[in-house]
């Protein structure tokens, strides 16, 4: 029997924050101000070890879980992370393992996580010049070392690799059409997505979102394309197959088309938190009844507890209700 909150949505895939640590200091996600050099992270021992998450991992796919992403923070950062993999890869039901990246470290990386078994790889672009990728993610590392990355993830075979765009009004969306040739010569799947008011830090504002349905005027001024038809279930991006056989690229309009409805993901902090929600203010601690002793059977009644009263649809919302309501970071759940 399906596990379904209070609004019929069963759980179906589960985001893996493995550190709350980056080497980026993205201003829409980890603004300097906010996270400077001497910012204290979570130690050592506060956050999952790999048997705590693999353990966890396991219980969530009795739970009805078949899509796992590994994120952060910037999940390479994790040491030893092809070894979380391939614990992962192993666990019967989970049909989907995947991760995404800034794409910093591929280049050393991309190779072992490919080999412990990773399948998908999801790696962030929102620029391809080099003065404004400084400043967007307002840390000492070139652009070239992001593109050299891509290029070693699909070496390995890691392909198609689909390339996360977050789009800003007067910032980046001046790219759409470079950003999508870019995609469409190196076989990337690009998706846009719109920029959200998460957590409390951004300083979001409505003005700044570039709207999905501009991205797709702009693109078919340029190409021809038709929408790939397929259930919304589950699904964050609207995809569009390119008539010319040049691939497909996506939108995500979480902000002005906001898909609640089909949302089945929940999220896991990198301290052991269950999140049901990207905006939730607050999450369920996991850790401590693990270390307590806890039982697969306990963790998972707690787990289904949480999922069965889940309510949670705050993009829909977001136009009349929220304000400034409390959140939890990006950086700690992972996006
Ligand atoms: N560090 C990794 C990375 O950047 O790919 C993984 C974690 S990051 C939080 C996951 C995704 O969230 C990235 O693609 C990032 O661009 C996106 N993201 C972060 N802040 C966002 C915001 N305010 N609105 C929309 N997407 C955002
Ligand atoms: Fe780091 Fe990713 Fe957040 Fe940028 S979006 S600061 S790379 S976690
Ligand atoms: Fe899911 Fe919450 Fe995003 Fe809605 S706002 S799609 S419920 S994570």
């Amino acid at each position: 029997m399906d596990l379904l909150d209070t609004l019929s949505r069963p759980l179906r895939a589960l985001r893996i924050s493995v550190t709350d640590r980056c080497n980026f200091r993205c201003p829409y996600c980890m603004p300097r101000e906010v996270f400077p050099a001497d910012h204290t992270f979570l130690d050592r021992k506060e956050i999952l070890s790999f048997e705590e998450i693999e353990r966890l991992a396991r219980i969530f796919a009795g739970s009805g879980v078949r899509k796992v992403r590994l994120t952060g923070g910037e999940p390479l950062l994790r040491k030893d992370l092809p070894d979380l993999v391939q614990r992962l890869v192993r666990i019967p039901g989970l049909e989907d393992l995947a991760l995404t990246t800034n794409g910093s470290l591929l280049q050393e990386l991309a190779r072992p996580l490919r080999a412990a078994g990773l399948q998908r790889l999801t790696v962030s672009l929102d620029t391809l010049d080099e003065a404004r990728f400084k400043q967007l993610c307002d840390a000492e590392v070139p652009l070239s070392r992001v593109l050299e990355g891509l290029d070693a993830a699909r070496s390995v075979g890691f392909s198609p690799i689909k390339l996360n765009c977050v789009l800003q009004r007067g910032v980046n969306d001046d790219e759409i059409l470079t950003l999508a040739a870019f995609a469409r010569d190196g076989g990337h799947i690009l998706r846009f997505i719109e920029f959200m008011d998460v957590g409390t830090k951004n300083g979001w504002k409505l003005d700044a979102v570039v709207p999905a349905r501009e991205v797709l005027a702009r693109i078919s001024e340029r190409w021809d394309g038709e929408p790939i038809q397929e259930s919304r279930n589950g699904r964050v991006a609207e995809r569009w197959r390119y008539s010319d056989g040049g691939g497909e690229f996506g939108v995500i309009a979480s902000v002005t088309q906001p898909f609640c409805g089909g949302c089945d993901r929940a999220r896991l902090s990198a301290e052991g938190s269950l999140y049901t929600c990207l905006f939730a203010a607050t999450g369920l601690d996991l850790k401590t009844p693990l270390r307590n002793g806890a039982t697969d059977a306990d963790i998972s009644a707690l787990i289904g507890n949480a999922w069965k009263r889940r309510e949670d649809r705050y993009s829909e919302l977001r136009t009349t209700q929220t304000g400034s309501l409390p959140k939890v970071e990006m950086y700690h759940i992972g996006g």
